[in-house]
């Protein structure tokens, strides 16, 4: 099982990662997608008039803070546009795609945290009204539901809290849980760029490979979000995933380019 994250930043072609998954799905891979929305959420909430507002934790974590409204703003995207558009695509490959968030099922589960300790003007500060949190249970059964009768899953979050309620998650981190919890043989990280920089943006700084041990000494090479991906690299290597692979997803064939050590390997 390989479990492929793709993405929501500028630059990254769906086309080019629906086209070569299909390809290896035709050929008897088993593989699950989950997918990002980023990049369209912040234009889409602009245009709503609700711009995003991204915090930064006392630790130096950036994260969208997510009121009701953005939350509502975030599913339209994510669970709609972004999810729909993906199975669309793979759906006119021939591939038999089903989208579901991570509140469908309770696939992605985790705690529900409604404040945020933030750094802003160098002061600490509490925001309340938050609907994040981490996943931290993920349930396969809807998934082996689907694969054992030849579905593609294309997971997106929000997550279910242990209430019911949907809370926005990291997607990099939730696919990490994933890949955990189906003893994948491989995770991929397919963003807009080579792989983890030692000087980003600098592409050719690009780090080749990480001792799966080391892992969280990279974290400070990335910053903002990068570090989610790192991150999440170290927690599925810890929880058994085999490789991690941080890949570009901006042309060719990027799940098989990944695959075959293109990027930042981790094992
Ligand atoms: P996505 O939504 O595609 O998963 P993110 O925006 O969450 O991607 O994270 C990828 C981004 O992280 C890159 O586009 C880049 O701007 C940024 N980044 C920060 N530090 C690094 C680094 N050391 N190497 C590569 N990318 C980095």
């Amino acid at each position: 099982m390989i479990v492929v994250k793709v993405g929501g930043s500028a630059g990254i072609d769906y086309d080019a990662v629906c086209a070569d998954l299909a390809r290896r799905w035709k050929a008897g891979e088993k593989l699950i997608l989950v997918h990002g929305g980023s990049g369209e959420t912040n234009r889409v909430a602009e245009a709503l008039g609700h711009p995003p507002r991204f915090v930064t934790s006392p630790s130096g974590y950036t994260s969208r803070f997510t009121d009701r409204q953005t939350l509502e703003i975030f599913e339209m995207v994510y669970c709609g546009k972004m999810n729909k558009g993906i199975v669309e695509r793979l759906q006119r490959l021939g591939v038999n795609a089903v989208g579901l968030s991570g509140l469908d099922g309770r696939i992605f589960e985790g705690r529900h945290k409604d404040s945020v300790r933030i750094v802003e003007d160098g002061k600490t500060k509490i925001l309340r009204g938050d609907h994040t949190g981490t996943v931290e249970k993920v349930n396969t059964g809807l998934i082996d539901l689907l694969l054992g009768a030849g579905y593609l899953p294309v997971l997106t979050p929000p997550a279910s809290s242990y209430e019911g309620v949907a809370i926005n998650v990291d997607g990099d981190r939730a696919a990490a849980a994933l890949a955990v919890a189906l003893k994948a043989d491989a995770l991929l990280l397919l963003s807009n760029v080579p792989g983890l920089l030692r000087a980003y943006p600098d592409e050719s700084s690009l780090i080749r490979e990480i001792p799966a041990a080391d892992v969280e000494s990279y974290l400070e090479f990335a910053q903002d979000r990068m570090k989610k991906k790192v991150l999440g690299a170290a927690e599925a290597v810890q929880g058994g995933v085999k490789r991690v692979i941080f890949g570009d997803a901006r042309a060719g064939e990027p799940v098989s380019a990944a695959l075959g050590g293109a990027g930042t390997v981790v094992s």
